[in-house]
């Protein structure tokens, strides 16, 4: 089957053909491309046709396809079973590495997805402070709990909405969206509901709408309004966390959240996410403390392995690497953009941050409702032109680009090969 009977079939046994909403190139002429397999910086379709991919899984595979020594590691697990739902030393080793890495937490827990992560790290807020409302930016996502699909509503400063149908009014109210960047507005939000907000919640590195860095005032600000009104601080490292560096956000801005979520990296695109904090916060947590979190596959030791020793690999060398690579990748693209059809698309431009690109016209911006309406209209036309040419960008607008560290040398002069020919 070609491509597009393939998402056909998909279509009829699948809710949109996907199973999970951005990679159904909505908005696109092109069908999504059914990957057969990966390795390095590439994927191949079902029809042979070969891809640089620079969406790398959402963020996950920082090492790339198949690295060899996750590869080695995920077999000998293999040969010893993948889920025991018992207590096993994989976990142990994972959480041993975490802890040591990141001097602001002292307790982790593992669970399934970036989500889940969120999810407990919202109700553990609101069982260590005893309070209900949650403070979260328009533009950063958290995941796909009811509590965070909320967005900005028209009224007052905070009001919200919920994203998506099914999420009851009742849910909604207790979330309150706020602009980045606007200190006033949240301790304008803290002051009319003292003494009822349970958690900040932020990306410390907005990175799932745009790429949006913040100042480190901003965030600094944040830190001390959450100590001003008892409220829980949450950096959400689902993406930055082990991308911008060891320490993720926090490390690199010294900012101490109270309470950190992790995803993508931690599992090196096995199924992982994990909540941390100080003893005394993690202790609230079932079995010792009130609040319930549970998860039949939580710690999966397939995961657990696969996790360390993508981990274990990501030297201060490599960090440097990375960026200079990312650096010699935008610059191939911001060059490419002046000249390709007479400067079709000379208006556009590219931030990054990290290992993190992303392309927008004119100035970067550094709050959602400064990025441009039709942002969309535009990246299609760019998306397919670049697909055709054997280069894969995630087949959205507002997602990021990933570098990995499978973007090396020989894979930069095939993109500008690529890109220019
Ligand atoms: C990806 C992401 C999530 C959600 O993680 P899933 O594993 O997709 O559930 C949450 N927060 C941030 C910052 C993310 O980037």
């Amino acid at each position: 089957m070609n491509q597009n009977e393939l998402f056909e079939k998909s279509k009829c046994m699948v809710p949109g053909g996907v199973h999970s909403p951005v990679r159904s190139f909505k908005g696109l002429h092109t069908t999504p491309k059914f990957i057969k397999e990966a390795k390095g910086a590439k994927f191949w379709d079902t029809d042979g046709k070969e891809y640089i991919d620079f969406c790398m899984s959402f963020g996950p595979l920082i090492l790339g396809h198949q690295n060899e020594e996750v590869s080695v590691k995920l077999k000998e697990q293999l040969d010893r079973g993948w889920s025991y739902g018992a207590c096993e030393p994989y976990s142990l080793d994972l959480a041993e590495f975490l802890v040591s890495k990141l001097d602001f937490i002292d307790q982790i827990r593992f669970v399934n997805s970036g989500t889940e992560a969120v999810m407990t790290a919202v109700r553990l807020a609101r069982g260590v402070t005893k309070k209900n409302k949650i403070i979260k930016f328009n533009g950063c996502y958290h995941g796909h709990l009811d509590s965070l699909l909320i967005k900005a509503g028209s009224g007052l400063a905070g009001t919200a909405e919920a994203s998506s149908a099914g999420v009851p009014a009742s849910i909604a109210s207790d979330t309150l969206v706020l602009e980045l960047g606007d200190l006033n507005a949240v301790k304008e939000v803290l002051e009319n509901n003292k003494n009822d907000v349970a958690l900040i919640a932020i990306e410390p590195l907005p990175a799932n709408n745009g790429l949006l860095p913040q100042d480190l005032e901003f965030l600094k600000g944040l830190r001390s309004l959450c100590d001003e009104y008892g409220a829980l601080l949450l950096f959400d490292e689902v993406i930055s966390g082990f991308r911008v560096g060891l320490g993720g956000m926090a490390a690199k801005t010294g900012i101490t959240p109270d309470i950190v979520t992790y995803g993508k990296i931690i599992g090196g695109g096995l199924p992982v996410g994990a909540v941390g904090a100080k003893k005394e916060v993690m202790e609230y947590l079932a079995p010792v403390g009130p609040v319930y979190q549970a998860g039949t596959l939580s710690a999966n030791p397939l995961a657990m392995v696969g996790g360390l020793s993508t981990l274990t690999q990501l030297t201060e060398e490599n960090y440097k690497l990375l960026e200079n690579n990312t650096l010699k990748i935008v610059a191939l693209f911001k060059k490419w953009f002046k000249e390709y059809n007479n400067g079709q698309f000379s208006h556009l431009n590219m931030v990054s941050e990290s290992s993190l690109f992303w392309i927008h016209p004119g100035e970067a911006p550094k709050r959602a409702c400064d990025i441009p309406a039709n942002l969309a209209d535009e990246f299609y036309t760019l998306f397919e032109i670049l697909l055709e040419k054997g280069i894969y960008l995630a087949p959205n607008a507002y997602e990021v680009g990933f570098v990995s560290l499978a973007h090396n040398e020989a894979i930069i002069s095939e993109l500008e090969q690529k890109l220019f020919s």
